[in-house]
């Protein structure tokens, strides 16, 4: 892996080997942390990196901290501007990944959120593709179920939950699949393991609601702005039950890492034509011109570093 040479850790930039937390902490034997993962593109013509909203990325991290307790000395501009200070420092050129974290920082036996002191951390890695087969993913259902709300808030990106995330995507691999849809505690489909998911029916583009236990991706909500605005697409926001996936006429997932990954396949059974669709294509080439700052009109999502 292609990790940053640096890292902001305890309030300054240091070494990225320096960056070490104890295993006595707090955040490594509870999973009491939270992080963002934001993408900073590189534009070819432009000679530049741009990050893709960090805005909305260090809000939802805000306020999954709220969620856990925690405060951190930072706003969200003040994390923007610690954001290009650290992408500066290793001068990077090229499509990397972001992992700020707020983690309970105190050391020592104790199960409770309270009374405990919260850190900050940020490094940076080079990163392409996160899902290989990202134009033709085979997804199944998972049999695990998604974390509830009532369970560890399910619209915080808490570490903790991704135990959850990882049980549901290694049984995906593991069975031959590149990625697993995975239904809430009643039985509606919220999302996959670290993407949210969107099918079309009837030419209208339908994904979970909020209320759905989903993460509020913000990939999902440039995807909705860009479905409205660009192509004059309907977008309805309402639970999605299992056997809609098999007779959509396209179904795809978004993330961060993911981006726009087109599902041909749902346990075998082809979405559409088992290829990847007109609005899928048209989508993605447009997530993508977004990223890299090519269309001005979304030029305040792009942060020049
Ligand atoms: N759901 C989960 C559980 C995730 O971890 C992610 C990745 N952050 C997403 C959905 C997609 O969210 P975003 O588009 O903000 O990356």
């Amino acid at each position: 892996m292609d990790l940053s040479k640096h890292a902001f850790f305890e309030g300054r930039i240091v070494p990225l080997g320096e960056a070490k937390v104890n295993i006595a902490t707090h955040g490594f034997l509870y999973g009491t942390s939270v992080f963002s993962g934001m993408r900073a593109y590189w534009s070819e013509e432009k000679k530049r990196l741009f990050v893709f909203r960090p805005y909305d990325h260090f809000h939802r991290l805000l306020n999954s901290a709220k969620m856990m307790a925690m405060t951190i000395p930072y706003d969200e501009e003040s994390l923007i501007q610690l954001t290009l200070d650290v992408l500066q420092t290793d001068d990077w050129k090229q499509d990397v990944y972001l992992r700020p974290t707020i983690y309970k920082a105190d050391m020592g036996i104790g199960v409770r959120l309270h009374d405990l002191k919260d850190e900050f951390s940020m490094f940076v890695m080079a990163f392409e593709k996160y899902v290989k087969n990202d134009s033709n993913a085979h997804v199944t259902f998972s049999s695990w179920r998604r974390i509830d709300d009532n369970v560890i808030p399910a619209r915080g990106k808490i570490a903790g939950s991704y135990a959850n995330s990882a049980l549901i995507k290694t049984d995906a691999n593991r069975a031959g699949f590149d990625e697993a849809i995975v239904l809430d505690n009643h039985g509606h489909i919220s999302e996959g393991s670290a993407m949210n998911f969107f099918m079309v029916r009837d030419g209208v583009l339908v994904t979970p609601p909020i209320t759905d236990n989903i993460l509020e991706g913000i990939t999902r909500n440039s995807v909705i702005e860009l479905a409205r605005s660009e192509m004059g697409l309907q977008v309805v926001e309402r639970s999605i039950d299992r056997t809609e996936v098999f007779i959509a006429e396209e179904a795809f997932m978004t993330g961060t890492a993911a981006q726009v990954v087109s599902v041909t396949k749902v346990d075998y059974r082809p979405i559409g034509a088992g290829t990847m669709g007109p609005i899928t294509t048209k989508l993605r080439s447009l997530f993508d011109d977004v990223v890299r700052a090519k269309l001005p009109k979304y030029n305040k999502w792009n942060v020049e570093v």
